[in-house]
């Protein structure tokens, strides 16, 4: 699932149901309301129980409070690395926790649905593989160990921490700006990845869709 930036027409991935989005090309923070969540998943649970079949999947394009481009599946949780369904069945839906594949033992973080989506839709009741916050903050850095860069202008080292892309050489006062290739290996370019929404299907078909627009 991903937007189009309402301030830049960059694109912005959606990894989970997160009520605030970051662009890395302008920078700019956008708050994702709850109507429009509310709305996508009833649109999506709608589809699902009216008539898609597991393993089917609907490609769309959405114009409305930000341009959205998804792809929603009628598909059992599966491990984004090998494919392989996850065993879900001891899972704490009150808490987050994470899954171990049993084919790959890649882990997979599972994720109640908050309160405030839950009051809205009530049948949601988990995630799988969200991301919830700032990806930043989460994510592990693309390179350890250290980089090896000098000073364009005197020679000395750098110290870059993949913070800021504007380094100041503490020798000769210059600031050096990070080429691109080095930085695009700092801060990889986010792609799409699919997530789930774990619902309760008994409780999806009895909801009155038509009743639920009016
Ligand atoms: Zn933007
Ligand atoms: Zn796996
Ligand atoms: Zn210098």
């Amino acid at each position: 699932m991903s937007i189009t930036c309402p301030k830049c027409d960059n694109s912005i991935m959606l990894q989970g149901p997160v009520r605030k989005v970051h662009c890395n090309a302008c920078q700019n923070d956008t708050d994702v309301p709850v109507k429009y969540w509310k709305e996508n998943l009833y649109d999506a649970l709608e589809w699902i129980v009216s008539d898609m079949k597991e393993g089917e999947s609907y490609n769309l394009m959405q114009f409305g409070l930000f341009n959205t481009k998804w792809s929603v599946y009628e598909l059992v949780p599966r491990c984004s690395k090998c494919e392989k369904k996850l065993e879900l069945k001891n899972v704490d839906r009150n808490k987050e926790s994470k899954v171990k594949c049993s084919k790959c033992g890649k882990e997979t973080n599972i994720v109640p649905a908050p309160s405030w989506l839950k009051r809205r839709v009530p049948t949601a009741d988990f995630f799988v593989n969200v991301q919830m916050h700032d990806k930043l903050e989460d994510r592990e850095p693309a390179i350890t160990g250290g980089i090896a860069l000098t000073c364009p202008q005197c020679g000395g080292a750098l110290i870059i921490d993949g913070k800021d892309r504007l380094v100041p050489c503490k020798y000769c006062d210059v600031h050096v700006y990070l080429p691109d290739d080095l930085w695009l290996r700092l801060h990889p370019v986010e792609v799409k990845s699919r997530w789930f929404l774990v619902y309760d299907k008994k409780e999806v078909e009895k909801i009155d869709f038509d009743a639920h627009w009016e």
